[in-house]
């Protein structure tokens, strides 16, 4: 099973000098550094795995290599080394991406993980598979639960200080974690002044950059983000397409699926939001109490401060129709679909959801051309043969 990963750097690897050669060098950046995380936990370094909400900024100052589990199901699945592998183990109604991870794990495509770092919060299932991992494998594990994430963040930085030598104090890590925040806040002044100057599946295949913030790498990346940003203004034009807010994910195994269909549909994609942590500055002296609030700050956390988000960008970005496109069985952000729904239609906003399994297969491009059609033919004028 080696020979799947194996095959997984040398597809990366491929990606990485082809992008080389496109105005995605920041692509080819951040795989390339996914790319040498993944080949020194091939040769046996140890890592710890994390779930999505764990703080990037503490994985960023220990001497040992972290995975998120989202992260390394992503690179898998887009990269199509996992067809056909994906089985159910704990029930069908779970979200797949763990089921999915428990396949790498359990085919031994990835080494087991040395440690586990886990949140309650968002995600129920992540805790079910990390539960899962350490009653099976015996794994160390270290759950955070959310009733005082202070004190729970900081007993879990001394058990990692426990476990493995410091590279990064909190200075440096703060310092990093707020140049990573001032770029992103500049990225987003950008992109809502031009909207759809960056394509929306491509900022989507870096979402979880999110969990670099903190490390030297994630400012590196925005500074290469931005600066592509910056040279595409110099061309920039706004056709008259009808503009269309993204919400939540795409499928995995088709990624690209919104420039394709931008190619064939007078449409412009925007994407919601980059990183659910929004424009949060860490000071080193509340450095746990301000990841703690970092936390119950994220955009998520309340969905109040998403719908406003959300209402903020249909604004600035002129989008007449808004796409919400979820994770079958995700037990996170489908269920508040409903009060956002209310929210537009107060203020007259049309929303169609969508969902599907974005790591198993199954979504149809001609579902998403249908919806857009059927919009855009309605309320554009567009007649239906503006679709090629
Ligand atoms: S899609 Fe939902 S259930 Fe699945 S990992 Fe993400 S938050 Fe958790």
């Amino acid at each position: 099973m080696q020979d799947m990963m194996n095959d997984l750097i040398k597809k990366m690897d491929l990606s990485i000098r082809m992008l080389l050669h496109t105005d995605k060098k920041y692509l080819a950046f951040y795989l390339s550094y996914q790319k040498q995380k993944l080949e020194r936990i091939i040769a046996g370094r140890p890592y710890v795995l994390c779930s999505y909400y764990f703080p990037s900024e503490l994985t960023s100052m220990f001497d040992t290599e972290f995975l998120y589990i989202e992260r390394i199901v992503g690179l898998a699945v887009s990269s199509n080394i996992m067809k056909g592998k994906e089985r159910p183990i704990f029930t069908n109604d779970i979200c797949s991406y763990h089921n999915a991870f428990v396949d790498l794990i359990e085919n031994n495509i990835i080494p087991k993980p040395q440690f586990i770092m886990a949140l309650s919060y968002p995600c129920h299932d992540a805790k079910m598979l990390c539960e899962y991992l350490h009653s099976r494998y015996n794994i160390p594990l270290y759950i955070i639960s959310g009733q005082n994430y202070e004190r729970e963040l900081k007993k879990g930085f001394h058990i990692l200080k426990e476990r493995y030598s410091l590279c990064q104090n909190i200075n440096e890590t703060v310092e990093f974690s707020n140049q990573a925040v001032t770029l992103k806040k500049e990225i987003d002044r950008y992109r809502l002044k031009y909207p759809g100057i960056m394509k929306s599946d491509e900022m989507l295949k870096i979402f979880t950059l999110e969990n670099d913030f903190g490390s030297r790498e994630a400012v590196d990346m925005l500074k290469l983000v931005l600066k592509t940003i910056k040279d595409k203004t110099l061309q920039h034009s706004y056709p008259d397409s009808l503009r269309i807010l993204w919400m939540g994910l795409i499928p995995l195994y088709d990624n690209s699926i919104l420039s394709h269909i931008e190619k064939c549909f007078p449409c412009t994609f925007v994407y919601e939001e980059m990183w659910m942590f929004g424009h949060y500055f860490l000071t080193e002296d509340n450095f746990f109490e301000n990841l703690s609030s970092k936390i119950r700050t994220s955009l998520f956390y309340h969905t109040r401060d998403r719908i406003e988000r959300l209402l903020t960008v249909v604004k600035e970005t002129k989008a007449e129709l808004i796409i919400n496109f979820s994770q079958r069985n995700c037990s996170f952000l489908p269920p508040k679909i409903k009060e956002i729904e209310a929210a537009f239609a107060k203020e007259g906003l049309v929303l169609k959801n969508l969902d599907a399994d974005v790591v198993r297969g199954g979504f149809e491009r001609e579902t998403l051309v249908e919806a857009i059609r059927d919009f855009g033919v309605k309320r554009k004028n567009y007649d239906n043969n503006a679709f090629r």
